[in-house]
């Protein structure tokens, strides 16, 4: 019997790598070949054996497993490294509502994740104060309905896509009783990391919403669009959805002008348009991804000479305070 999409995404989240010593031993890998593994870590590896899949067996240098490997260097702190670099918390009107920009507002839809990226700018966020539990909803929707000025509501977190389709669904619907929004944006890695997460559920609840939709993906390199990611991506296009992909630009990952290059090709394929890339966020034990500005705006003046404009990300930073995100360069 065919096994159900819905019960396949959430095994694949159960079954995932969790222990760093297994993801080394599957990728043939002896320890004393990868960084140094933290002491201890309040964001432990969390990896999806479909996502390890995609890794060069022996290379401790695999763009995917520097995303994810834990490395000693986040026990240092470095002075100018924030456990908050984008002003999170100062920007919360509700737990887990946040507005930093004109016409629309973040709402943290939930704090699990399908993969744990060592860069993540949220990774130290307290989710667990900000947990969708049902009072802050409501008193979220509350908030929604109250600011006329609202066009977009950005469900991101963690990943709104680790939520069940069902309750989906029915944060959907609820937000669509708010008149003045129209548009709904969904942030999430769960289509590239376990493309069955597009169930056939999930393009139903997208394709009979009233809202415009976008999904705005999160993909950093070309290994990560396997054909049934860029099936997923697809289906996803199919389902009216218009679909975005945000990078984070990452020193030994995506540094380079032609996996960026391939990047953006790959996406296209697969129905998807580049969005931003994203210099590094201070975030605390990332200073290893960091890539200078120079190098990042060169990077970009490379692909802009190769692509048509429409597939060239923007290379932005976000800056606390500021009323949007700011074009580096
Ligand atoms: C990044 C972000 C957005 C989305 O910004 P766009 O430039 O529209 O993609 C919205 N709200 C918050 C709080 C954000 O951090
Ligand atoms: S999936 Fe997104 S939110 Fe989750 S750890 Fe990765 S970058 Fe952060």
């Amino acid at each position: 019997m065919e096994v159900k999409s819905h019960e396949n995404w959430q095994d694949e989240i159960r079954t995932a790598f969790r222990d760093p010593l297994e993801l080394a031993h599957h990728l043939g890998l002896p320890l004393d070949q990868l960084p140094p593994l933290p002491k201890n870590s309040d964001f432990p590896l969390l990896v999806p054996r479909g996502f390890a899949d995609r890794m060069t067996k022996g290379d401790p240098c695999d763009p995917l497993l520097l995303q994810v490997w834990p490395h000693a260097a986040e026990s240092n702190l470095e002075p100018f490294e924030l456990a908050d670099p984008v002003g999170d918390l100062k920007a919360s009107l509700v737990p887990g509502l946040l507005q930093k920009y004109a016409q629309r507002a973040l709402l943290v839809t939930s704090g699990a994740c399908a993969v744990h990226c060592r860069y993540c700018f949220r990774q130290h966020f307290p989710y667990h104060d900000a947990s969708p539990s049902q009072i802050h909803w409501q008193a979220q929707l509350d908030h929604l309905r109250q600011d006329l000025s609202l066009r977009e509501v950005v469900l991101s977190g963690g990943d709104p896509l680790s939520l069940p389709d069902s309750v989906l669904a029915s944060r959907i619907q609820e937000l669509e009783g708010i008149a003045q929004l129209s548009t709904l944006r969904i942030h999430t890695r769960l289509p590239v990391v376990i493309p069955s997460r597009v169930t056939s559920d999930l393009r139903q609840i997208l394709s009979e919403s009233r809202f415009r939709i976008a999904v705005v993906i999160h993909a950093n390199h070309p290994s990560e669009i396997t054909p049934s990611v860029a099936d997923a991506l697809t289906k996803l296009h199919h389902a009216s959805a218009t679909v975005l992909n945000q990078s984070v630009l990452l020193a030994g990952v995506n540094d380079d002008a032609d996996v960026l290059e391939q990047l953006s090709q790959a996406l296209w394929q697969a129905g998807a348009l580049p969005y931003y890339l994203h210099a590094l966020d201070r975030v605390r034990g990332s200073a290893r991804f960091a890539v200078p500005d120079q190098e990042a705006i060169r990077l970009v003046e490379i692909l802009r000479s190769r692509l048509p404009g429409y597939l060239v990300p923007r290379l932005v930073r976000e800056i606390e305070g500021a009323r949007s995100k700011m074009p580096v360069g």
